[in-house]
């Protein structure tokens, strides 16, 4: 039933898809869908605007309006869905994913699971690491998109984890030398891609890896602290607790600012 009420006003113009609101809303009416903000349903919307603080671009407000009434029970059928939804996506995590995801039928080689150490790495050390003029390859796995890679990689066990913003490894001039070597890397964009699904990918490694320790890397833009923010719903939702060093990077490749969790 439409009632005239306060409800969230999303302007399409300022979102820049951060995602920052997204777990500041309690209720979940909230997502980010191709890149943006947007309300899922009305009726989970309470109007009272917790979300409103945390959007960095001022892209949210209360407006009153003819819309259908906050509806309670349906905010807990509809998060309780979300929850058993996750539980069971991180439960195929740990069984089912690791087949689909490492051998899709279009064979492409993104999907193979490798590991092959890191220059002079001894028996391992099937793919020596290239040896670019005087630059060597820190790499040590593949894949490396968060996607992509199953919680039950080997590369991840017990691993010490680089978690980076695409764009922060590419602007990161020593990337290879600085944060790779020693380190599994998992990479994306909090801006593009999925938030909620990456929530659910962390969650599950992070219950299930046995991680020692996480660096994420990020660009100084706004947007791009939704890296963290994903991280850290990943680490609440797994119920574990792990050392995070959050490290801010700006376009030009220089490190701005690095944080401990306890900072
Ligand atoms: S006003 Fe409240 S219920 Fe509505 S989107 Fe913002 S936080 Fe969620
Ligand atoms: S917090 Fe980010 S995603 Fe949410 S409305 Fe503001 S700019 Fe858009």
């Amino acid at each position: 039933m439409k009632v005239k009420r306060k409800i969230i006003e999303i302007n399409d113009e300022l979102c820049n898809g951060c995602g920052q609101c997204v777990p500041s809303c309690a209720e979940g009416a909230i997502q980010i869908i191709d890149g943006k903000a947007r309300l899922v349903a009305e009726k989970y919307c309470d109007g009272l605007g917790a979300c409103l603080g945390e959007c960095p671009t001022g892209a949210l407000k209360i407006t009153e309006r003819m819309a259908d009434d906050f509806d309670a029970a349906s905010v807990q059928e509809y998060l309780n869905h979300q929850e058993s939804r996750e539980a069971h996506q991180v439960k195929a995590g740990e069984t089912r994913q690791p087949r689909q995801e490492a051998s899709l039928a279009c064979g492409c080689p993104s999907t193979h699971l490798e590991s092959f150490g890191q220059s002079g790495s001894g028996p391992g050390d099937s793919h020596p690491a290239c040896q670019c003029a005087d630059t060597a390859s820190g790499l040590s796995h593949w894949p490396v998109q968060i996607r992509l890679v199953p919680p039950s990689a080997p590369f991840l066990k017990e691993a010490d984890l680089l978690v980076t913003a695409d764009c922060a490894a590419v602007a990161y001039p020593d990337l290879h030398r600085d944060f790779l070597s020693g380190r599994a890397v998992l990479m994306g964009c909090p801006k593009f891609d999925q938030a909620e699904e990456y929530i659910r990918k962390f969650t599950a490694i992070f219950q299930t890896a046995k991680i020692k320790r996480i660096t994420i890397l990020m660009m100084e833009v706004p947007c791009c602290s939704g890296l963290s923010i994903i991280v850290e719903r990943g680490l609440a939702a797994a119920g574990v607790t792990i050392p995070v060093e959050r490290i801010r990077v700006s376009s030009r490749g220089e490190i701005l600012d690095r944080k401990a969790s306890a900072d």
